[in-house]
Parts: C-alpha cells; sequence; structure tokens
C-alpha cells in the first residue's frame, strides 16, 4: 500500500502512528510546575471521556492535536478547545481556551496528554471513531497488532451532543 498520493504538507487523518510511543506529561516544557491537583484533574478528564473530538494532523513533519474538553460535568457547556504540537520528545507548543491554559501547563491539556499515551499504551493505530457521538457506547474497532486479540479501547468520548 505505497500509496504516494498524499499532500506532504498536511495530512490530517486518524492516524496515532506518529504520535510517539513515549508521550507522557514529561514532554510538556517545564513539566515538574504541573501541579499535582492539575495532573489528578487531566487523568479524571481522560477516564471519565472529557476529552473528545480528538484530530490529529501533520503539518511539515509536526504532529499536530487538535482536541476538545468538557468543561465539567456539565455538558450543556461549549468545551474547551486544545491544542498541542508535538516535537522530538516534547511538546513545542500547547494551549487551551480556558484560563489556566495560556500557558499549556492546564489540567485540559494534561488529559490530552494522558489520552494519547492511553490509546498508545493500547497499540490504537488510530483514534476511536468518535465522529458519530451518540448516546449508545460503542464497541471501537481499532486495529490493535495483533488482530486475533480484542482490542480493549474504549471510545473516547460518549458526548450527548452531535459533533460538528
Ligand atoms: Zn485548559
Amino acid at each position: 500500500m505505497a500509496a504516494q498520493h498524499r499532500n506532504p504538507t498536511n495530512i490530517t487523518n486518524d492516524s496515532l502512528e506518529k504520535i510517539p510511543e513515549t508521550i507522557a506529561i514529561s514532554y510538556l516544557p517545564e513539566s515538574e510546575s504541573v501541579s499535582k491537583k492539575a495532573l489528578a484533574k487531566g487523568l479524571n478528564y481522560f477516564t471519565q471521556g472529557y476529552i473528545h473530538d480528538l484530530r490529529i494532523s501533520e503539518v511539515n513533519g509536526a504532529v499536530l492535536v487538535d482536541a476538545r474538553c468538557w468543561r465539567s460535568m456539565r455538558k450543556n457547556d461549549s468545551p474547551h478547545s486544545l491544542h498541542i504540537e508535538i516535537g522530538q520528545q516534547k511538546l513545542t507548543e500547547s494551549y487551551c481556551t480556558c484560563n489556566a491554559g495560556l500557558n499549556g501547563h492546564c489540567s485540559h491539556i494534561v488529559g490530552l496528554i494522558k489520552s494519547l499515551q492511553g490509546l498508545k499504551l493500547h497499540n490504537c493505530s488510530r483514534v476511536p471513531d468518535q465522529q458519530s457521538c451518540t448516546s449508545i457506547p460503542q464497541t471501537v474497532a481499532c486495529a490493535s497488532r495483533d488482530k486475533n486479540k480484542p482490542c480493549t479501547c474504549k471510545p473516547l468520548g460518549s458526548c450527548k451532543t452531535p459533533g460538528k
């Protein structure tokens, strides 16, 4: 499948292949300054499925990840928009639309990194289908490396509103 028919400057897809295996909070600049509270909240955003609408794209060799995160349990509020740029062993850019997100160190960014980390740990090759957001939990057919084993990936979002 050597399809060379693609735009080399801007590739948007759900492929997690470009996400480094080692993605972790340590990718954040000055990651040691992230508070325990933000780490705990971020982990919660990941496990509770607050992080959704992940989009991965590759622009000139850099991997860009856009995502959204619900503000709270009240999913009527418009979610925060997150954006990170992954370089060599670190994030070259990260921001979030929340008040604390200007320095790229908010709990939502932590949640996004945790989500990516979780997907990599599950050997997912692409982001689970989040486009058909319904209230019914879906079984994610993600291409795991060993196709004989069922993939344990869960949908990232169980959003109540249809995705845009
Ligand atoms: Zn934030």
